[in-house]
């Protein structure tokens, strides 16, 4: 089964977010830059902010290119000073911030027993701690800037239901949806709400890389690999990166405003394959 083609028609008139300031991390490939494009069709000006600045900004031709203002910023999520830099940096270039996505992640398969200390803090430095940095400092920005914004945090199938090999990033992933909860709860009051997705497999080169990964693991092929996950897909296709993008700009708009808390999964029915 194939993405349906109607994403791109469905959003040529959709201006949900005309005028407003996205900030996307990990923006630079796969879903980051998913949801950036998407939230340039909505109307957002973007944000993107990574690591690898070269590949983010193909990202901003894009968003660019769909009439909208983009800028890129190397930041390192994991790192409070380099995420205070960016966020002054976005606030000079394009004013206010009025939603990020928490999108910056990182992936290895690798069975618990294998797993080095090492690999574990990294895990949670970059998912975890990334995300709560990110968060916390574009939050204080919105209550500074009297922003009535919203904060998106990518989580993932993997808090909820993972593979084997997904120790250290399931359990990253969940610390997001638990982060997620109280950053609703102590922010309702400067009317900025916190949701999270939960994506289930979405054509990346994390997964990409997952799949050789657990081929190298299983000796199966990762093609092998693939078709088993998505056997556990109800709709048995990986999304797209837009397809997360789909929710984030709903939840970033007004038409999310009374959801806050939640966390959606966007999976093709694995969480409940
Ligand atoms: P990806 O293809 O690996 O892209 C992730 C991006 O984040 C890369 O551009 C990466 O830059 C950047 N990044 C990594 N560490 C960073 C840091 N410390 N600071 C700033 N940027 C950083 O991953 P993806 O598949 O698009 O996944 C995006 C998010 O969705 C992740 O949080 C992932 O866990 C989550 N997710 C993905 C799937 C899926 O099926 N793809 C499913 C569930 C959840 P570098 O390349 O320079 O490292």
């Amino acid at each position: 089964m194939s993405a349906p083609e109607t994403s791109d028609r469905s959003a040529q008139s959709d201006t949900r977010l005309r005028d407003r300031h996205v900030v996307v991390t990990g923006g630079a490939q796969g879903i980051g830059r998913g949801i950036a494009v998407r939230c340039a069709r909505a109307g957002a000006d973007v944000t993107v902010f990574d690591l690898d600045t070269e590949t983010a900004a193909e990202t901003a031709d894009a968003v660019r290119g769909l009439g909208r203002e983009a800028a890129v910023v190397e930041v390192d999520v994991a790192d409070e000073a380099s995420v205070d830099r960016g966020v002054e940096e976005a606030v000079a270039t394009f004013g206010p911030i009025n939603g990020v996505v928490n999108n910056a992640g990182i992936q290895r398969s690798v069975p618990l027993l294998e797993t080095s200390e090492a690999e574990w803090d990294r895990h949670f430095a970059v998912n975890a701690k990334g995300t709560f940095l990110v968060a916390k400092r574009v939050a204080g920005q919105m209550i500074a800037d009297d922003v009535a914004g919203s904060i998106v945090n990518i989580s993932s199938v993997g808090a909820e239901r993972p593979f084997t090999g997904q120790g250290a990033y399931g359990a990253s992933k969940a610390a997001v949806l638990t982060l997620t909860t109280v950053l609703a709860k102590e922010l309702a009051e400067h009317g900025i709400t916190a949701n999270a997705i939960k994506p289930g497999t979405v054509e990346t080169p994390m997964v990409t890389q997952w799949l050789e990964e657990k081929a190298a693991q299983s000796g199966q092929s990762p093609d092998e690999v693939l078709s088993e996950s998505l056997s556990s897909h109800i709709l048995d296709r990986p999304a797209q990166p837009e397809e997360i993008g789909h929710v984030a700009v709903l939840l970033l708009s007004d038409e999310g405003e009374w959801i806050t808390g939640e966390s959606i999964a966007v999976d093709g029915g694995y969480l409940k394959g």
